[in-house]
């Protein structure tokens, strides 16, 4: 499947939407159902990705090779273009390199150079240069604890809500191309642990192994965080493509893995939907929404 339909939703062509992400990977487990579903719709649709994933651990075992490994940087390019094409999206490296997970107690130090190390001016600009090209209306990326702890996810963060308020600026970034204000700032809230809870329940219910039993132990309610959700995007049609999307990133996504032990059925019937949090809005909008672009119109 490398083209999804694009009938049916004329009135929604001239809308443009952003995903700043950071790793090839991400663009996929993270929102990738309702970025099929906006595409689908006639939605322009353009993901930058931060880093180029260099330091990502091979996560599949069929893939874990030494002669993937020495060429995972290629590679990774490979699965972000077939991810790409899956998703009907256009997609722009910022060119930063991945700073990896850092593991061992205490912590190392980052790696000299990478991409969590940056000045987030530096950072920002790249994407100020974007953003201006492509005009969002929209644009989103993960929460100030880069919706899990990576130091990328959390840079990709700070310089994404640096450019959400600079590429309107004239005075911002001069030589990043002519102002572009986007109206909408988004944080994906695509991994929470009541959707974990609803569906590990919902496995059970069917008679099935929950592959949340243990995680969910470790796993703290937080209430708060949960309550940020603005705006829940109803796009279980699309689980599908969203699952061939993933399994293009083939050194990282294991097919037998424990996602994909979860029945698309259950999936539908639990938890239809990709979360988002509203931040910021220059136009008017009702809370909660379904929708990303509630309140914009097309381009006349
Ligand atoms: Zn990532």
């Amino acid at each position: 499947m490398s083209q999804v339909p694009r009938t049916g939703h004329a009135s929604r062509a001239g809308l443009r939407l952003m995903h700043v992400h950071a790793h090839p990977d991400d663009e996929s487990s993270k929102g990738a159902a309702s970025t099929a579903m906006y595409v689908a719709q006639g939605v322009d649709v353009h993901v930058a990705t931060c880093t180029g994933g260099e330091r990502g651990s091979i996560l599949n075992p069929k893939m874990d090779r030494p002669d993937i490994l020495e060429n995972i940087t290629e590679i990774r390019r490979q699965e972000m273009e077939r991810a790409r094409d899956i998703l009907g999206i256009r997609q722009d490296w910022l060119g930063f390199v991945d700073s990896g997970w850092p593991e061992g107690d205490p912590k190392p130090p980052l790696p000299e150079g990478c991409f969590g190390l940056v000045d987030v001016e530096v950072g920002a600009e790249p994407l100020v240069r974007l953003i201006r090209e492509f005009k969002p209306h929209v644009l989103t990326t993960y929460d100030e604890n880069g919706g899990y702890p990576h130091p990328d996810h959390i840079m990709c963060h700070k310089i994404s809500v640096e450019a959400f308020h600079a590429a309107g600026d004239p005075e911002r970034y001069p030589e990043a191309g002519e102002p572009w204000q986007p109206l909408k700032l988004y944080y994906s809230h695509g991994h929470s642990r009541p959707k974990a809870v609803a569906l590990h329940e919902a496995m059970l219910a069917h008679g099935l192994e929950s592959p949340w039993a243990e995680r969910l132990e470790t796993w703290p309610e937080n209430p708060e965080w949960d309550a940020r959700v603005t705006t829940k995007v109803h796009c279980s049609d699309y689980f599908g493509v969203r699952d061939q999307a993933l399994l293009a990133h083939a050194t990282q996504i294991d097919p037998d893995g424990w996602f994909f032990s979860i029945p698309r059925e259950i999936q539908v019937e639990t938890w239809p939907t990709e979360d988002f949090e509203l931040v910021v809005s220059h136009v008017d909008t009702e809370l909660p929404e379904d929708d990303l672009f509630a309140g914009i119109t097309p381009d006349a």
